[in-house]
């Protein structure tokens, strides 16, 4: 078989899958893509292949002015009836509020479901698209997010974030016409969560090292090569330029496959994805709007960087790391996790203790794994990122958010952003690596070397 990398995406969305040498068959739900100037005029074919022949229509007043104009005409041709909802919030949270509200606005004839929009958007049209079992199928407004080909969706329940696993959408359109013209924000964010897929591969093999964790080198390579064309094209976002815009879609539209491929997010998300995690947990406990998760994650890579450019730089010592373990203080560990997670430090602890994770033969185990292969560990992280500098450059050009004070974040918070990172799931992150060597209380702040994330746990 040829390398996933090597593929057209047509062959990529074949519904048989392929067979892998990793052990495993990789699929998506996906079944069409159609990306390009004049894409929507596909609307009509996708919908028939979806099986879908009235579909509910939903999107907000930004999303609607942006993308109806096109979608419109096309429904209308063909003679394909809709149902329709416009969220006229201007803030969309995605919680039972906004699912009530589809709940509340549905049109029992429609038999599918057509989100115009990104996003949060997207996010709730797959939880509704999965509670009612009708396909859905998403006209595509920003290259904002990787959320597009994904069976996942983040959402806020009970005030809390959760990611529920739904149904993928079994159609992207994505009209070039349409995300050329989105806002600048949105841009960088789609950048942002592409430049994420330097730390997440990168984590993800040096799991594979340390915890024997599954990995697929196939799929690797194919979130790597699309990295590398968004990079390359860049620059070209700040003109909006065509190619630069659709390689980000093109992109953001891969990193999902290849999370569906690898049945786990590992391709696609690591410690900068925590840090986005971490502040949206603290926004929404302090009432703050969100920004924007790509954004967000645009900061938190540059952090993750920061810590790289750190570590490569160190040696570690099994002495160090083995009176950190010794010394380690569960209560006032405890106390940490309460402090930082307020209400929801109850679930997080009950599933540290269920999966172990501060179990000191564990570590053990993991410690020799990681002294005995440093130096491929070094090797790893030299394959996989690129020096900080040079990743803040093309940020800057492109005026994108580089640090957690300009998205409103204080280093108190990223301090915690970074510690609570480990404790959400037994997830092996570059926070764990540090823990793992006794660095994780000690750690460097990652913007100027004098100051210190430093205090106990
Ligand atoms: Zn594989
Ligand atoms: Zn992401």
């Amino acid at each position: 078989m040829k390398s996933l990398s090597e593929m057209s995406l047509t062959e990529l969305l074949s519904p048989e899958g392929f067979d892998c040498t990793c052990g495993r068959r990789h699929k998506v739900d996906l079944r069409f893509f159609r990306m390009g100037d004049g894409a929507v005029e596909a609307l009509p074919e996708a919908l028939a292949l979806c099986g879908v022949g009235c579909p509910f229509v939903i999107s907000d007043r930004n999303t609607r002015q942006a993308a109806w104009p096109l979608v419109e005409p096309v429904l209308r041709r063909a003679g394909i009836p809709y149902g329709e909802y416009t969220y006229g919030e201007n803030h969309l949270e995605p919680d039972e509020h906004a699912l009530g509200s589809l709940a509340m606005a549905f049109d029992p004839r429609c038999d599918g479901i057509l989100v115009v929009g990104s996003g949060v958007l997207n996010d709730v049209g797959k939880v509704f698209s999965h509670a009612l079992r009708l396909p859905s199928l998403i006209v595509a407004t920003a290259p904002s997010m990787d959320g597009y080909a994904s069976d996942n969706a983040s959402m806020v329940r009970d005030r809390v974030k959760v990611s529920l696993y739904n149904a993928c959408p079994r159609a992207v359109i994505a009209d070039t016409r349409v995300l050329c013209a989105a806002p600048e924000r949105l841009l960088q964010a789609g950048l942002g969560d592409m430049v994420a897929k330097y730390l997440s591969i990168c984590e993800w093999r040096i799991s594979h090292l340390v915890t024997g964790e599954y990995y697929c080198e196939n799929v690797a390579g194919l979130v790597r090569a699309s990295l590398r064309r968004v990079i390359e094209s860049a620059k070209g976002l700040k003109r909006r330029d065509e190619t630069a815009v659709r390689n980000v879609m093109e992109g953001l539209l891969l990193s999902g496959i290849a999370m569906a491929f690898a049945q786990v997010s590992r391709p696609a998300s690591g410690l900068e994805h925590y840090f986005s995690h971490m502040w949206e947990m603290m926004a929404l406990e302090r009432g703050l709007p969100q920004e924007l998760h790509g954004i967000q994650v645009g900061v938190g890579s540059l952090l993750t960087l920061g810590i790289w450019d750190w570590l490569r730089e160190q040696t570690p010592s099994r002495e160090t790391a083995e009176r950190f373990m010794r010394s380690f203080d569960e209560r006032e560990w405890e106390a940490t996790v309460r402090r930082i997670f307020g209400a929801a430090a109850d679930t997080i602890l009950a599933s540290a203790l269920k999966e172990g994770r501060n179990d000191p033969a564990a570590h053990a185990r993991r410690l020799e794994r990681i002294l005995g292969h440093w130096p491929d560990i070094l090797q790893i992280a030299r394959e996989e990122l690129p020096p900080k500098a040079e990743v803040e450059r093309l940020m800057r050009e492109l005026q994108m958010p580089l640090t957690p004070a300009d998205i409103g974040f204080s280093r108190e918070d990223t301090r915690d952003a970074l510690l609570g990172s480990r404790e959400i799931r037994n997830k092996y992150l570059t926070g764990t690596l540090l823990w793992d060597l006794g660095l994780l209380y000690c750690l460097p702040f990652p913007f100027e070397g004098e100051a210190s994330l430093g205090g106990n746990a």
